[in-house]
């Protein structure tokens, strides 16, 4: 099938084609040519307004430019910007005793993404594992599931099976395990199959691969073993976290407290790239002076826009929104889906959602249906062939969320 096209500004043309020509073509970005966003919105160079139902993969919750979370940057950015963890700074301990107190954990050790604070907590458990629970050296093991994305490096795209993102990468860090993902039994044979299992990594859903919700109860009891067998429970809540799937972790819906965990994304509202991991004492302190660090890890701007994006979360009740309003968006969805065939399955929680197209993975259905959604001014990326992700900004209202319900209906209804 041919990809459609829309008709394109001279002036958006011009901006695609220079990233073309100077730009790495490592992303393959819908024609759309954005320069302002503002809470739900973002508007593109021609002038037209668009829902943003990607929110940068979750990490612009609290939605674009939020106004606190910009004054916090914009103050810090013309007092102190970098001091490099040779010194202290007035920013870091409060925010580390604030982000410590809010999510319930002992300590965190601040990076800037995703895949650094993966890559943190892989280091973490390991040293754990050799230094506290007597692992011989070079021995530990780290479970992970089949079709996880926990970001870029070389180390995490050694346990990737998405083999677009591996080939040709190789070789691969060694001392992961593959099992598959919501599959207890699976877990629990790996654990008992050697005394060398560091940890379990999981994401709670499966953003990437396509907003894949375990069944319930999988935290809770993948938890419950992990404790048994003396293993770290890590949890990647890089795309889940802080209120997108209606509680400020993924992970509280099952009551789980993982013993590490791992921020991203909207700790800092999208507008300054953030991230931690959390753990209690017992495990970060094995990490001690010369042994992990990044220069630019925890410095005053990226502090002081933690706690400005983390108080927009509780002040305006992200969470609550994104459950209340994300019962009406699947309700609406399902609604669609038994008037068009084209929809085979609605699935997600709170505001991380996803639509399955009634196509092929390696179909352009998915992406024509994003292209004609874009058309009528709504904005979403298919993720693995034929899903569409929705999961526009928290502070998006139910009279909103209706209209977007007529924009994707309407969208698809020109399919038919
Ligand atoms: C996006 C993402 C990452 C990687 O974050 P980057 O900031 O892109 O490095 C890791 N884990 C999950 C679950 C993600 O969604």
């Amino acid at each position: 099938m041919e990809q459609s096209h829309q008709a394109l500004s001279s002036k958006s043309e011009a901006f695609i084609e220079k990233e073309n020509k100077y730009g790495a073509h490592n992303y393959h970005p819908l024609p759309v040519v954005l320069e302002k966003g503002e809470g739900v919105y973002v508007w593109d160079v021609d002038g037209k307004k668009y829902y943003d139902f990607l929110s940068a993969y979750s990490a612009v919750n609290q939605g674009h430019c939020h106004p606190k979370i910009v004054a916090a940057m914009v103050k810090q950015a013309q007092t102190l910007t970098l001091t490099s963890r040779a010194f202290y700074n007035d920013q870091l301990g409060p925010y580390e005793e604030f982000i410590t107190e809010y999510f319930g954990f002992d300590k965190v050790l601040p990076m800037n993404t995703g895949a650094e604070a993966v890559e943190t907590a892989l280091k973490l458990c390991r040293k754990w594992a050799y230094e506290v629970k007597g692992i011989p050296e070079n021995q530990a093991g780290i479970i992970v599931c089949e079709n996880n994305f926990h970001g870029r490096t070389t180390t995490i795209i050694s346990f990737s099976n998405d083999e677009n993102a591996r080939k040709s990468f190789g070789p691969f860090t060694a001392g992961f395990i593959k099992i598959p993902y919501n599959d207890i039994e699976a877990l629990e044979n790996a654990l008992k199959s050697t005394n060398n299992i560091a940890g379990f990594l999981v994401e709670p859903i499966q953003g990437e691969a396509g907003v894949y919700v375990p069944a319930d109860g999988y935290l809770a009891k993948a938890k419950a073993l992990c404790e048994h067998y003396n293993t770290l429970f890590i949890a990647d809540e890089v795309q889940t976290g802080i209120a997108r799937t209606g509680k400020l972790l993924a992970v509280h819906h099952e009551n789980v407290q993982p013993d590490i965990l791992i921020l991203g994304k909207a700790i800092s509202g999208g507008v300054y790239p953030v991230s931690a991991v959390l753990a209690n004492n017992a495990i970060m302190d094995v990490i001690k002076p010369g042994q992990h660090g990044s220069t630019f890890g925890g410095n005053p701007v990226a502090a002081a826009v933690a706690i400005a994006a983390l108080e927009v979360v509780r002040d305006e009740n992200l969470s609550q929104n994104a459950a209340y309003l994300g019962v009406i968006l699947r309700t609406g969805l399902n609604e669609i889906a038994s008037r068009n065939p084209l929809i085979t399955l609605v699935r997600g929680k709170g505001l991380l959602n996803a639509i399955v197209i009634n196509c092929e993975e390696d179909s352009d259905l998915a992406w024509d249906i994003c292209m004609k959604f874009s058309e009528y001014g709504l904005l979403a990326k298919p993720t693995h062939g034929n899903k569409i992700r929705l999961a526009p900004p928290l502070v998006i209202t139910e009279t909103q969320i209706h209209e977007c319900l007529g924009i994707i209906e309407r969208a698809l209804n020109d399919f038919r």
